[in-house]
């Protein structure tokens, strides 16, 4: 019998890659094989509304056992692959800590990312935590109702999102941020700022330009953090949010190229032309319609690992189809709900929408005359308008666009009435 199709990582990209394969009608076998010792789960509400209490367990997972059952996809839990020998032609073994040997004829890696760890005196201290898988979040929900002083230290989504949330359950929240904005690698200079004011106004104290010297000890427990001024916030925990490092070692050891991530064609095959890569492990030339030749990105999205799986999933099907999509992102903040359509980098202008009694806000993105992305905040309406039109190649004109009281979709033009940019 064959060995069939090994992916390694059982979350959001090899999930969807599994789906997807069986979707298409793949009838070779498939191992969906994970590290962590949970049913394959969804990560985005671990810092919102499952470390809020507003959902359980069970509504994180992706599948039930009876559709993996189903399908015939083999889940393995608590193996965690350590090493790989892999032939020209895609097909080897990989070795897992415990010892099992798990054979392969194709092999896809969706191993993600893991945080970034701080180098600084007292970050092992107990009550310094991080959030990425399941576990981290259990630790972090079993420790809540024994603090009071949380410190976030990073202004990025997870650090934003986790520091609402814990703000909401009645903690006494202070965000520091080492930039002069939050969020500053996705989202633009007003965005920042909208969300800035917002956080503040609602309670979480903010420190931007903030640099942290060492955590602080309060016996054998951390106490606090002590800031690049010499000032120490009090902490009874602190949350370490300060980006991830795509998992490339596997890659490496098989003699993939990796550079920030392992890099991977429109088809999302890896160099070798055989191994495919998803998922927020993967460097991948920018899919947006009409990017500068060569332009690569690595995503750390739920859109990505999707879109990026169903490219793998008709490679390893023998069908060659290019990834090429807008990224849309999302992120749930307390009472901001913000959506992301498109990607800002290289605009130079915005223009802002803004209902403040309602509660809206959005910036358009513009290169020359085209929308290029959009950040929309409580504004469901004006995100699918901008994900629509990007999507459909169509034009929202910078100079129709600046009434809020105006549906976007009404002034929303055919490419044939296109003026082409300079
Ligand atoms: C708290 C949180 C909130 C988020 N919120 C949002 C959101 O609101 N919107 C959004 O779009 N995205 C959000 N994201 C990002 C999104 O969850 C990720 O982009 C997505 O999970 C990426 O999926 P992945 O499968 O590529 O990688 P991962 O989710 O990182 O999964 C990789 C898996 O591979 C396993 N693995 C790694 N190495 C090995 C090995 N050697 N052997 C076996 N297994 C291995 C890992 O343990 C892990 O289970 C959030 C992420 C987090 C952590």
């Amino acid at each position: 019998m064959s060995d069939g199709l090994l992916i390694i990582g059982s979350s959001q990209a090899g999930v969807a890659l599994a789906t997807s394969l069986r979707a298409l009608g793949y009838d070779e076998p498939v191992t969906l094989l994970g590290d962590e010792n949970h049913r394959p789960y969804q990560r985005p509400a671990l810092s919102k509304e499952w470390l809020q209490g507003e959902i359980t367990n069970e509504s994180l997972m992706f599948r039930t056992q009876d559709y993996w059952d189903e399908h015939d996809i083999q889940v393995v839990r608590n193996e965690r692959i350590v090493r790989i020998d892999k032939r020209d032609n895609g097909s080897g073994v990989a070795h897992s800590m415990s010892g099992t040997d798990f054979g392969f004829d194709r092999l896809a890696l969706a191993v993600g990312a893991r945080p970034r760890r701080l180098l600084l005196e007292g970050v092992d201290l107990p009550g310094v935590l991080y959030l990425r898988n399941a576990d981290d979040a259990l630790e972090l929900k079993a420790r809540v109702p024994d603090v009071q002083d949380v410190v976030v230290i990073g202004g990025g989504f997870i650090g934003i999102e986790a520091a609402a949330s814990l703000h909401k359950m009645g903690r006494t929240v202070t965000l520091v941020e080492a930039a002069p904005r939050l969020v500053a690698r996705a989202v633009g200079e007003q965005t920042s700022a909208y969300l800035l004011e917002h956080h503040r106004a609602s309670g979480i104290d903010i420190v931007l330009d903030a640099s942290v010297r060492r955590i602080v000890a309060n016996g054998d427990r951390v106490g606090g953090v002590e800031l690049g001024d010499g000032r120490v916030v009090p902490a009874d925990l602190v949350l370490v949010g300060v980006g991830v490092i795509p998992n490339t070692e596997l890659a490496e050891s098989i003699s993939l190229e990796c550079d920030n991530g392992v890099r991977v064609d429109e088809s999302a095959l890896a160099s070798d032309g055989v191994t495919v890569a998803v998922g927020d492990c993967a460097n991948l030339p920018n899919p947006v319609p009409g990017a500068p030749e060569g332009d690569r990105v690595r995503f750390e999205s739920v859109n990505n690992a999707i879109e990026q799986a169903k490219v793998a999933a008709y490679a390893i099907m023998g069908r060659r189809e290019e990834y090429a999509g807008i990224p849309w992102f999302w992120s749930n903040q307390g009472a901001i709900k913000l959506q992301i359509a498109g990607l800002s980098t290289g605009h130079d202008r915005t223009l802002v929408r803004e209902d403040p009694e309602r509660g809206k806000h959005s910036v358009l993105y513009y290169r020359g005359d085209r929308i290029i992305a959009a950040d929309c905040i409580n504004h469901p309406l004006d995100f699918m308008a901008v994900r629509s039109a990007l999507g459909k190649g169509q034009a929202i004109p910078f100079d129709a666009a600046g009434d809020p009281t105006v549906p976007l979709k009404s002034v929303t033009t055919d490419p044939a009435d296109l003026v082409p940019a300079d």
